[in-house]
């Protein structure tokens, strides 16, 4: 059972379910210390529907979240956070973000790509070499610029691509080294595991988490931590967080419980 989730969305990026309170008393239910909010951040100019809120919707969730940390303060601490894309356009506004403590905390999920202001694609199609090494290098930039406190399903590439061929190591081999240089922790997802096996080119697989990726991370030192990016309050029990607990335990990495230097 995990004791500190990070990775929690909420209703306003249109495909996630339940009131902000629900997750809460879920988390309490389960008897989780530490609850983060960190819902697919609003950006202004970007209107993306059933993929992120609005950005009008920011300060709803702020006050949300920040009521919801306040009234159950005595029974788990609540963070206050958004998964993030390496948008450099946007960089600046993360800066301020946590500069300003608007927010605890920022992860980084690599889920697509811009290009003029608009989205250009999305990494979950990736089913070109071209393709997977976008995401690693925009994802390594992300990285680098040292607002993200860990990275969100690193391995999310391998959701539209056939085979962990060569280039899927060789990639693997640069975000793990990045991670080790920079000590910035790597999720073990759980959303994809929820969702069960899918057949890919033969083989039954999680779309992500990808042991082959994992495999690579032990080997390079880095540090894991489980994230059950939850899109509603019950996926925080579900009983199929079991298959991913199971999972992680397979791998020989160090596990992260609770992420230091928050605030
Ligand atoms: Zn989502
Ligand atoms: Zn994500």
């Amino acid at each position: 059972m995990i004791r500190h989730n990070y990775h929690t969305h909420t209703f306003r990026c249109g495909h996630a379910v339940g009131e902000d309170e629900d997750y809460v008393l879920e988390a309490i239910g389960l008897g989780m210390q530490t609850l983060g909010f960190s819902d697919h951040v609003m950006l202004e100019g970007l209107s993306q529907v059933n993929v992120r809120g609005e950005f009008s919707l920011t300060e709803d969730y702020f006050s949300s979240i920040n009521h919801l940390k306040e009234k159950y303060k005595e029974r788990i601490r609540i963070l206050l956070g958004f998964e993030a894309e390496p948008f450099p356009e946007y960089f600046a506004y993360y800066d301020m973000l946590l500069k300003e403590k608007k927010i605890d905390y920022l992860i980084l999920g690599n889920h697509c790509e811009l290009e003029n202001g608009r989205i250009k694609y999305f990494f979950s199609k990736a089913t070109t070499k071209n393709d997977i090494i976008r995401y690693k290098d925009t994802l390594i930039k992300g990285m680098e610029t040292g607002y993200f406190a860990y990275v969100a399903h690193p391995d999310y590439f391998m959701g539209g691509y056939n085979e962990f061929d060569h280039t899927c190591k060789k990639i693997s081999e640069e975000i793990c080294d990045a991670s080790h240089a920079l000590n910035i922790p790597l999720e073990f997802n759980f959303a994809a595991i929820r969702r069960g096996k899918v057949m890919i080119n033969n083989e039954e697989r999680y779309l992500y988490p990808h042991m082959e990726f994992w495999k690579i991370a032990a080997k390079k030192h880095c540090k894991m931590i489980l994230g059950l990016d939850a899109h509603a309050p019950q996926e925080l029990s579900s009983d199929k967080n079991d298959d991913g607990y199971r999972l992680a335990r397979e791998i020989d990495i160090e596990l992260i419980n609770e992420l230091e230097n928050l605030k």
